[in-house]
């Protein structure tokens, strides 16, 4: 069980944005935007690649209201799902982080690694 079912449960609190029977949307803890909300199934699924298309529908469709209550929809934002080690995922709960309020910058990598060599 990761922190996110325990919020599901209410075992831990969260600062809750928006919900319905299946998705839950609530602010990170640790914003790096002056908007940044999570947005999860309260299905367990580890990880954005063991989504099937169904659950990743109906989560496009809850996270346009999410944008919209927020205002989000009119000024913009960005929608990261972190996958896995490489991507440094840290809680094993498909989530997709929401950002916004601001403009972002475009920063990725952790060192110089050559971005051409996949080309
Ligand atoms: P990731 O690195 O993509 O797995 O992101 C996990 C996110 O969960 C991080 O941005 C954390 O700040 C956030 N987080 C961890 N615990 C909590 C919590 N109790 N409430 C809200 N956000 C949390």
């Amino acid at each position: 069980m990761t922190i996110f079912t325990k919020i599901i449960n209410g075992e831990i609190p969260s600062n809750k944005v928006f919900e319905n029977d299946n998705f839950l949307a609530f602010h990170d803890i640790n914003p790096k935007a002056p908007i940044h909300i999570l947005i999860i199934p309260k299905k367990e699924v580890k990880d954005f690649q063991s989504a099937d298309a169904k659950l990743i529908g109906e989560m496009t469709l809850f996270i346009h209201e999410v944008a919209k209550l927020m205002g989000l929809d009119k000024s913009g934002y960005r929608l990261i799902a972190n996958n896995g080690k490489d991507s440094g995922q840290e809680v094993a709960h498909l989530h997709f982080h929401m950002l916004g309020g601001s403009k972002l910058a475009w920063p990725h990598l952790v060192d110089d690694t050559d971005t051409k060599k996949f080309f």
